[in-house]
């Protein structure tokens, strides 16, 4: 496009300049979040870095595609110049890819699409069942290769590299050329980067990283960007609980910004992927790129961190988890409380609750005194919050 603005984007789209087919155009002319609404000049991702040793290069501001009401978004972001999508097979009940496929796959040799895979260690995996998975992954993303697979939401590395059908899996997918890069996303990167620095396995990470709790892992990102392992940041909006809270945005840089800045001020992040579900999103995240972290960016994540800091559970902390007699997964239930919550991913939060382990569950708390309170160091009301997540998630 010669203009880029979201106005000509839409209209581009209805009139079919895109070839993003009917139903796109259909979705584009009545879409939702404030499509159609802006005359402003679109920003631009104003640098790309790249990627670990893998050759990719990558914009700093990228686009997780967790949490996605309508498909052309994707494909404004790469008009904006991003050109590093993240997805999964699970994402948006098993539809990501495929909104991933529909939006891109006209410029997929221009854009770097990672995908994941869940993989349940504590059952029997199958070679020939994980290649049909990761075949209809590719079909469902319109392309004959992706980029990067990643095992979604990996804590231990050990149970990965112990099992040959995996490892044989990603190594034929890579031969065959389905796959050019393999890597995995954690939320325990305490013990996970550690072991990745000990295995080729992992070309590229995608990691939890924020002001809010990502200091104890920076010499573990360092170390891991030093071994040319490519690391991609994400949850960089520690619970993007500025919704409910008043004044969280700035004279020149709203609390998303101030975020994204936060965590590509580290040279070691190659790149960010905050979720874009909108096109205002989209402008407001990529408005972020290239822009250094100032006093004002500080400022602002000082009040939010002011503000959330006893209702924030730490998506990697597990202080509490010794001290419940019940085994309850705190964090875990925490984190998809914020889901439906914060996130707005209200389905999605259900039904990664609907699949834990009920022994893990907050079924017994309200006859519980709640020792999980005082071992909380950041003060959280855990109990009644845990009770909360519960009825939310179950409505
Ligand atoms: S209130 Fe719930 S989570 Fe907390 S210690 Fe008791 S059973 Fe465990
Ligand atoms: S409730 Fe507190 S101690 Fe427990 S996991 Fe969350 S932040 Fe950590």
């Amino acid at each position: 496009m010669s203009r880029v603005n979201r106005r000509h984007f839409i209209k581009s789209l209805a009139s079919g300049v895109m070839g993003l087919g009917a139903a796109g155009r259909l979705r584009a002319a009545g879409g939702r979040a404030g499509a159609g609404q802006s005359d402003a000049p679109a920003p631009k991702i104003a640098k790309y870095k790249p990627l670990g040793d893998t050759g990719l290069r990558v914009p700093d501001v990228s686009c997780g595609a967790i949490s996605l009401f309508e498909p052309n978004v994707l494909r404004y972001a790469y008009e904006c110049g991003v050109t590093y999508f993240d997805t999964a097979e699970s994402y948006l009940r098993m539809k990501g890819e495929a909104y991933v496929g529909q939006a891109l796959s006209e410029v997929r040799d221009k854009v770097v699409i990672t995908t994941k895979h869940g993989l349940n260690f504590n059952q029997k995996i199958d070679k020939a069942a994980l290649l049909a998975r990761v075949e209809e992954s590719l079909k469902r993303l319109k392309s004959d290769y992706i980029d990067i697979a990643m095992v979604h939401g990996i804590g231990d590395l050990a149970p990965l590299l112990a099992n040959e059908e995996v490892l044989s899996a990603y190594a034929q997918l890579k031969k065959e050329g389905k796959v050019r890069f393999t890597g995995f996303s954690t939320h325990n990167a305490k013990l996970t980067l550690k072991q990745a620095l000990e295995t080729d396995f992992a070309q590229v990470i995608l990691v939890m990283y924020n002001h809010m709790e990502g200091a104890e892992i920076e010499p573990l990102i360092t170390a891991v960007r030093k071994r040319g392992i490519g690391t991609v940041a994400m949850k960089i909006f520690a619970g993007g609980m500025q919704g409910n809270l008043k004044g969280m945005v700035g004279p020149d840089t709203s609390y998303p910004q101030a975020a994204i800045r936060w965590v590509l001020s580290n040279p070691d992040v190659d790149t960010c992927i905050p979720t874009m579900s909108s096109y205002s999103h989209v402008e407001e995240y990529v408005a972020a790129s290239g822009r250094p972290l100032d006093r004002a960016a500080l400022g602002v994540i000082a009040r939010y961190r002011r503000q959330v800091d006893n209702l924030y559970c730490r998506v990697s902390c597990t202080d509490c988890l010794s001290a419940c007699p019940a085994n309850v997964a705190v964090n875990d239930v925490l984190r998809y409380g914020m889901y439906f919550e914060h996130y707005k991913m209200e389905k999605e939060a259900m039904g990664y609750y609907a699949e834990m382990d009920p022994g893990r569950k907050p079924l017994d708390c309200a006859e519980c005194a709640g020792p999980c309170e005082g071992a909380c160091p950041h003060g959280l009301e855990v109990k009644s919050r845990l009770m909360r997540a519960h009825e939310i998630l179950t409505a």
